[in-house]
Formats: structure tokens, sequence, C-alpha cells
């Protein structure tokens, strides 16, 4: 089975290759020469997921899956969520996001997070979502440089450490996209047989 992943973010689709049985051939945005900044501009978390797989199945009538994630911080009502790429500007920086999270959560007491990953998936002229969620809390300072995002800030509960620190495997256990890929390839397999 032959499905586009979009997503222009190597990080993400080495990730999720290594969650997916080798029957499914896995297409980047760049394998099929897709080189658009597709709009993200749902104001929804399941908005953006649709937006992006719908433009490479109408485009390209290619099936295709794509994920929206968001942090949302329980202090700050659920922010950054649907505009965590870009919290601290359109650079979309890494280090200013976590610069901007930590200095908002400054003093507080409740550092409750969790991310959440949804996967909007077409496949066969159907449309298919799947959730996935990981909690935690961010932490006072960043820790470890591994992953991405605001992993180093972000430790997943029942662990000692960041996401920025915990190998790559064990993250993809249990984190966010972890989770709603899993489901996600339950849900092919169970299709493929
Ligand atoms: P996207 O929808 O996967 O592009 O995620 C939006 C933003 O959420 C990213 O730019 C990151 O800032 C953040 N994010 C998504 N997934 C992760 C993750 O696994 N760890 C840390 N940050 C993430």
């Amino acid at each position: 089975m032959k499905l586009v992943f979009a997503t222009h973010n190597d990080h993400k689709l080495k990730e999720v290759q290594q969650l997916l049985p080798k029957s499914i051939a896995l297409l980047s945005l760049k394998d099929i020469k897709c080189f658009d900044e597709i709009p993200e501009t749902g104001a929804t978390l399941e908005e953006n997921a649709k937006i992006k797989a719908d433009y490479v199945t109408k485009t390209y009538g290619l099936d295709c899956f794509s994920d929206d994630t968001g942090l949302l911080v329980d202090a700050l009502n659920g922010q950054p969520g649907v505009y965590s790429a870009r919290y601290a500007g359109e650079q979309k920086s890494a280090k200013d996001n976590m610069a901007k999270l930590l200095t908002e959560l400054k003093g507080a007491n409740n550092r409750s997070a969790y991310f959440k990953t949804v996967v909007h998936l077409n496949l066969q002229g159907e449309s298919y979502t799947f959730e996935g969620v990981v909690e935690g809390e961010i932490t006072i300072n960043a820790h470890g440089n591994g992953g991405f995002g605001y992993d180093p800030i972000f430790k997943p509960n029942g662990f000692d450490k960041t996401f920025g620190e915990l190998p790559a495997d064990t993250k993809n256990a249990i984190s966010h996209r972890g989770r709603a890929i899993q489901k996600l390839v339950g849900f092919l397999k169970k299709k493929a047989s």
C-alpha cells in the first residue's frame, strides 16, 4: 500500500516510518515533488489536519494522511494549542517558543500540559480521524537536546526525564503522535487483511 504522509518535517517522517509495517510504503511530500507550503488556516487541530490531507488528495489524486499537533497548557487555558508552531512569531523558532512558554509560566504552580495529535486519513474515497494524547508537565528549565519543538521542556507523566532526554523509541511508544499513529497503523492493518 502506498500512502503519502503530508509533511515537510524529516524528523517526523523518520519517527512515523519506525512505527509503520514494511508493507506500507510511506511517501513524503518531497517524494511526490510537492514543495508547496500548505496553509494551515484552521481554527482547530482537526481542521488543519484535514486541510493538509485534502490538499494532497485533491491535487495529486493520492491516498494521504496528515497530522496536526498542539501543546495545550492548563494554566494558559490550552494555549499555545493550534498556534504551537508560531507561538513566539512567524519565524517558528523552537528556542523562542520554549523561552516564551517558560516566561509565561514563571511562578506558576500548575505546570500541567498535554500534547494532542490529530491524524486525518484519506483512503479510497473515505476519510477517518485518529487522536493521541500524552499528559505531563512543563519543566522549569530546558533539559536535553533530543527530539524537536518543545521536547526539552516537556516531562511526560511517569518519567523523570523530558522528551529531549528520553531515547527516540521511548518517546515514540508513549507520545501523542506515536499513539495517534498506532491507531492509524492498527486501522490500516485491518483494512489490508
Ligand atoms: P505539527 O502540527 O506537528 O507541525 O506541530 C506543531 C508544533 O507543535 C511544532 O512546530 C512543535 O512546536 C510542536 N510539536 C509537535 N510535535 C511535537 C513533539 O513531538 N515534541 C515537541 N514539540 C512538538
